[in-house]
């Protein structure tokens, strides 16, 4: 299960070509912190991946601001003629069927580990 959430984030990031060593470190290790979690709650489980993502993007943002997300976290490629902006994962709880969505927008982008590398989201 842990497994499958790692290998949607990364697919995700990798789809933008975020998939840097500083992404992939955090990601490892918000995995291993909900590999214990659902350790302790198995009900948890429609809700890792989500949480997963949410993970990385609040430790990303912990450790390189808010406004680092350009080249750090999947930025939305829907709008047309604003200001950068991310992507965030909903439902807030993280599942179930986690989905990006754009956080300007509120539209649902693509579900995650279903990213697209641009404009053709
Ligand atoms: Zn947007």
């Amino acid at each position: 299960m842990i497994f499958q959430a790692r290998a949607q984030v990364l697919a995700d990031l990798q789809a933008r070509a975020l998939g840097t060593p500083d992404s992939v470190t955090v990601l490892e290790d918000a995995c291993s912190e909900r590999r214990w979690w659902l350790g302790q709650w198995p009900e948890g489980a429609p809700f890792i991946a989500g949480l997963v993502a949410q993970d990385v993007q609040d430790a990303l943002a912990d450790r390189f601001g808010r406004q680092a997300q350009e080249g750090l976290w999947p930025v939305c490629t829907r709008c047309d003629g604003s200001a950068v902006h991310a992507l965030h994962i909903e439902p807030d709880l993280g599942g179930p069927d986690p989905t990006w969505v754009c956080e300007e927008s509120g539209v649902a982008v693509a579900p995650l580990g279903g990213l697209s590398r641009g404009a053709a989201d």
